[in-house]
């Protein structure tokens, strides 16, 4: 149940790939002493818990970022279910509410895992028009700062937010509660389809803890070479 971590690394790699070999593939290139490797909604849809598996097996820490949300029983149900797989961290969305993140919590707890459990506030893809569709008023920012301290408030151990957010939320919510960013990009990497990115030292500079990185690192002629040059910016 204890996954004792081999690395320190703050780097999680996104693992985007559609089928098994791929992802393989590209987990093959990385070295899990350097990084932390994330498996979301497609691959585990298409592969299972067989992805896991054969991702631990090579010695990487897994991050599983399925965002549940659903009521408090299934949520907490498919959290454990996830920790159940031995990974190191999992995530639900915090609008399924604070009985569904305590409950997720406490079940965690109950059962001696400790897989960390972090909340999505607002998807960074979605902008502020987008959000007052959803029938939500006020600013994103307050939307953003509302979730995250009502994921704190129920006992998670983190959000994922945008760089641009950390520093605001980590002055609010204490240096304990994990902040978890995407939008990574190196100085000379293409943007793609990301809004507001941040290079490496900023989003650690601003409070990232974990810095969740795609195609800056998949998609690398050398993704190991990469990884170091990454790493080396850190210093
Ligand atoms: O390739 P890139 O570095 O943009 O990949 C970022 C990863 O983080 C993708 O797996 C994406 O789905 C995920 N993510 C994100 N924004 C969020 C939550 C997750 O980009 N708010």
């Amino acid at each position: 149940m204890s996954t004792k971590s081999v690395t320190q690394s703050p780097i999680v790699v996104a693992i985007d790939k559609a089928d098994m070999k791929s992802a393989l593939m590209l987990a093959d290139t990385l070295d899990p002493r350097l990084c932390r490797v994330k498996v979301g909604k497609e691959l585990f849809t298409r592969c299972g818990p067989e992805i896991i598996k054969q991702l631990h097996s090579r010695g990487f820490e897994v991050f599983l970022d399925l965002k549940f949300h659903d009521i408090p029983n299934t949520t907490a149900q498919a959290v454990l279910a996830a920790a159940d797989m031995g990974v190191w961290m999992v995530n639900v969305h915090a609008t399924a509410g604070e009985q569904a993140m305590t409950l997720s919590k406490q079940r965690l707890l109950d059962g001696g895992y400790d897989t960390l459990l972090i909340a999505v506030t607002v998807l960074t893809s979605m902008g502020e028009t987008a959000l007052h569709q959803t029938g939500v008023n006020g600013t994103l920012d307050e939307q953003v700062t509302r979730l995250a301290s009502l994921t704190k408030n129920s006992g998670l151990d983190g959000v994922v937010c945008s760089a641009q957010e950390a520093a605001v939320l980590k002055a609010m919510l204490g240096s304990d509660f994990k902040l978890v960013t995407p939008g990574i990009r190196m100085a000379d990497d293409s943007s793609d389809d990301q809004q507001r990115i941040c290079t490496p030292r900023q989003a650690v500079e601003q409070g990232s803890d974990y810095l969740v990185i795609g195609r800056s690192i998949t998609t690398a002629d050398n993704p190991s070479e990469k990884m170091q040059l990454i790493l080396d910016s850190l210093k």
